[in-house]
């Protein structure tokens, strides 16, 4: 190994949110070999991405200069993406025209309509620094609070719960933490495919006796772990969960001590709860009431309890009453702050914790504080010498909305791609061709890149130095162990280039500087500086002083909230926005694959997970399959009330009758033309996991 590579080069895995330590083996300037290293959350595993997804830095695709569209190249949404077509529409340009047009447009646009005509999209896939950069260019050099990133699509519901339940939103204890539980809740989660090293944690505390339910519409292999399997009615998490606090408050389950240390709301739960008996429950969930009272002890009972979900909790219109169960049922319990214990929502992207913290959404400054607290507000004026928006910004939907409602016309992108993510790809889609001034910063000619102005090529992360926060709040070093290609830039140098041309006078001399300015404004990382990360690595924050280790377990005392109390907040059945009718009569639900990321902007491109899975396909039940007279492996349509797409029909027993699972990582068939853009009324994310919809031969 060590004779086959020239350098080996310590970093962090650039996909999911476990954040798992890499050995980055290199040679001829290009990576041969990826390697686990001893990190904290994977213990030298890897899981088949961050093993063999690596090529794709060294793809042909890559875009090497920057791009400016033609005079007389129309925007328009149906463009065939192929990359070998792209000079018919774009043309090469240096660095200055391209950074000179980027900063004209945005500011054009800015002195139109000020604030309210500019939006921002920055990457959970980017670093910390870049995530702090990025919003800080939009608030002090736009005015406006129009910035977020794909936490909306991902976890905004379980964080909006969270911070009005606990005062927090990141987790109260890591996976790890599964090997000291008695009993593990994994809901609306599928950790083998999406999170596969915390996946392990999590069975090898199965295997050593922990008490595992999963919670989950679609079967999954945790299931053949598990002491309970739950396969409840797709959309009914707050039928199940709500008569799980009906037994733990009937038989008296509750930790009365606890909740009145520390936890107000119990009494109004207690009325609320009294109507969801589990036998009233049973025909609205489709799980036995005996089943959800054996639950409901196994959790309230057992001395340590954890829950972890995913977004099968989350992106839902009632996404965060879900969440609210969740953590009605920790407190009622006290099966929170103490070791075995606790609330784990398992974060998506790499970045995804790391970026909200720095403040990449459009309610917050770094650290959650409020935009619309004046002193807060004042402390970034006189940071920043600017006059800063005093009313929260829009969110990722709310934006393309407000595009095609007239309001903003101009965008910069960084990183991400929300003409695959976006749910309604149709409106989505109409809504980049119609800014006036669009931006993107990426490494690849995205779907999204192809309805720009400008496209100015970025870093790959296996390219540049920075920080990144996974699921378990450890903050870890990714180190730069190849050259960019041709005349690609770091994110973080693009976004300073850009800043000087609209005149904010950055003068970061590199990553660490940019890191230090941030921590000022993070109690959160008071105790993490540049020089300790560069010592040990890896730190999990908070910690309690410059040596000390950080807190894995939180709130073992008190909550950061106002009077340092939890709050139970009961929830209602809501059902989802639109159900199956005649017309429509499947359930759809889209969501990722164990070998492709999100989008596919990089897995895609990588040889041998694309390899692995190189098509589009619908995975429906084979009694459904035989029933509609249809045939594994034909062409089939998948239409709902916003669009069609063609791909190939697979069998899968997990999936139940009645429903169909599209990933949403094939630009060939997107899923998220099919979508609904719905939105949960508190964290504002779509319900990408319930729609109507039907299928038919191609
Ligand atoms: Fe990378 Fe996540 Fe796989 Fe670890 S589990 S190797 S962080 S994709």
């Amino acid at each position: 190994r060590e004779v086959y590579a020239e350098e080996t080069v310590d970093s962090v895995c650039p996909f999911c949110g476990v954040g798992c330590l890499t050995s980055v083996n290199v040679k001829d300037g290009k990576i041969v070999k990826v390697d686990g290293r001893n990190g904290p959350a994977n213990e030298n595993r890897l899981c088949v991405k961050g093993r063999f997804g690596f090529d794709y830095v060294a793809s042909p695709q890559r875009l090497t200069k920057p791009l400016i569209r033609r005079e007389d190249a129309p925007k328009r949404a149906d463009l065939s993406l192929t990359a070998d077509n792209y000079l018919d529409v774009f043309r090469e340009a240096s660095w200055d025209e391209a950074l000179d047009r980027a900063a004209d447009g945005l500011s054009k646009s800015f002195k139109d309509k000020g604030g309210a005509g500019i939006a921002g999209f920055g990457s959970a896939k980017g670093s910390n620094e870049e995530a702090y950069l990025f919003q800080k260019l939009i608030r002090q050099g736009f005015q406006t609070n129009n910035v977020d990133h794909c936490t909306r699509l991902c976890h905004a519901s379980s964080v909006a719960a969270l911070m009005e339940g606990i005062g927090s939103g990141a987790v109260t204890a890591p996976f790890t933490a599964a090997a000291e539980a008695d009993c593990m809740i994994v809901i609306g989660a599928r950790p083998e495919q999406n999170h596969p090293v915390a996946a392990t944690y999590i069975k090898q505390a199965a295997k050593n006796g922990t008490k595992l339910i999963v919670m989950d519409p679609r079967g999954q292999g945790l299931m053949r772990h598990a002491d309970y399997g739950l396969k409840f009615k797709p959309g009914t998490d707050v039928a199940m969960l709500n008569a799980i606090l009906n037994v733990i408050i009937s038989e008296e389950l509750y930790d009365e001590q606890y909740i009145a240390a520390h936890a107000d709301g119990f009494e109004t739960l207690k009325a609320k709860i009294v109507d969801f008996t589990p036998e009233a429950m049973e025909p609205v969930c489709g799980i036995a009431a005996e089943t959800l009272r054996e639950v409901a002890r196994l959790y309230a009972t057992s001395q340590k309890s954890i829950i972890f979900w995913g977004m099968g909790v989350s992106q839902h219109v009632h996404g965060t009453d879900n969440v609210r169960c969740l953590i009605a049922m920790a407190l009622t319990t006290g099966q929170i702050g103490r070791p075995g214990t606790g609330l784990h929502p398992l974060r998506g992207q790499n970045n995804v914790q790391g970026a909200s913290d720095a403040g990449l959404i459009p309610m917050v400054f770094p650290d959650y504080r409020p935009v619309e607290n004046a002193d807060i507000r004042s402390e970034f004026e006189d940071a920043w010498g600017r006059t800063l928006d005093p009313v929260r910004g829009l969110t990722v939907v709310e934006i393309m909305d407000d595009i095609l409602a007239g309001g903003i016309e101009a965008m910069y992108i960084q990183g991400e791609n929300p003409a695959m993510s976006d749910p309604d790809q149709n409106h989505a889609r109409k809504a980049l061709t119609t800014l006036k001034h669009l931006i993107v910063q990426d490494i690849f000619l995205t779907e999204t890149a192809w309805h720009a102005d400008v496209i100015l090529p970025a870093s790959a992360h296996a390219e540049k130095l920075g920080t990144y926060t996974n699921t378990n709040r450890q903050v870890q070093i990714g180190r730069p162990c190849v050259p960019m290609p041709g005349d690609a830039r770091a994110d973080w140098q693009i976004l300073i280039d850009l800043a000087n041309r609209l005149g904010l006078n950055w003068t970061y001399d590199g990553v660490p500087a940019i890191y230090e300015e941030m921590r000022a404004y993070m109690a959160s990382l008071a105790n993490i500086s540049w020089d300790r990360l560069e010592r040990d690595g890896t730190v999990t924050y908070p910690a309690d002083g410059p040596d000390e280790p950080g807190n894995e377990i939180l709130f073992g005392q008190s909550f950061p909230t106002a009077d340092g109390r939890g709050k139970i907040v009961p929830a209602d059945l809501v059902p989802p926005s639109e159900l199956p009718d005649a017309d429509f009569p499947l359930v759809l639900t889209t969501g990722r694959m164990l070998e492709h990321w999100h989008t596919g902007a990089m897995t895609r491109r990588a040889t041998v997970l694309d390899a692995i899975e190189p098509e589009p396909v619908v995975s429906m039940n084979p009694r459904d399959i035989s029933a509609q007279g249809l045939e594994t492996g034909q062409e089939v349509t998948v239409e709902t009330r916003r669009g069609a797409i063609t791909l190939t029909l697979r069998a899968d027993r997990d999936v139940s009758k009645g429903m169909l699972f599209i990933p949403f990582c094939f630009f060939e068939a997107p899923a998220n033309f099919l979508t609904n853009p719905q939105l949960d009324p508190f964290g504002k994310i779509p319900e990408f996991k319930f729609c109507a919809a039907r299928i038919a031969p191609a």
